[in-house]
């Protein structure tokens, strides 16, 4: 994820949390505040939002396996509306859109997806895909 405010890519760390600390007082549980290195910006709140998001999209992709794919497609908006900027759920939504056969808004959310992440190994090669069935279906 970026900073918001100057744009530093920014990376949570996982795992390793707390084993440093000497004894701390430990009043929240959470009291981890997360700064950017750069401007120091608060990015907590950034983080708890990415988090949440990122359950969403677990969830989706829960419902999506169950083939429950207008609720899986609710979820991912959900994640999508609080961090917009995270490739793999523009993958998921334009997966989602394809299984129900809206290929424009699929195209669409894959091509979303390869903006926030060129890499991005879903959307580009479902992007092929859908490219090459469009070739096939213009030909015939
Ligand atoms: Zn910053």
């Amino acid at each position: 994820m970026k900073c918001p405010v100057c744009g530093a890519v920014y990376r949570p760390r996982k795992g390793s949390r707390g084993s440093i600390e000497q004894g701390n007082h430990d009043h929240s549980g959470s009291s981890s505040s997360l700064t950017c290195r750069r401007c120091k910006a608060d990015l907590s709140d950034l983080c708890r939002l990415s988090d949440q998001a990122i359950w969403y999209h677990k969830q989706a992709l829960d419902l999506c396996t169950q083939g429950r794919y207008p609720e899986a497609t609710a979820q991912n908006n959900r994640a999508i509306a609080l961090y917009y900027s995270n490739a793999d759920f523009h993958a998921l939504a334009g997966k989602l859109s394809a299984l129900q056969g809206e290929f424009p808004q699929a195209i669409s959310s894959w091509q979303q997806a390869l903006k926030f992440d060129p890499q991005n190994a879903i959307a580009c090669n479902c992007l092929q895909v859908i490219e090459l069935i469009g070739k096939n279906i213009r030909h015939c």
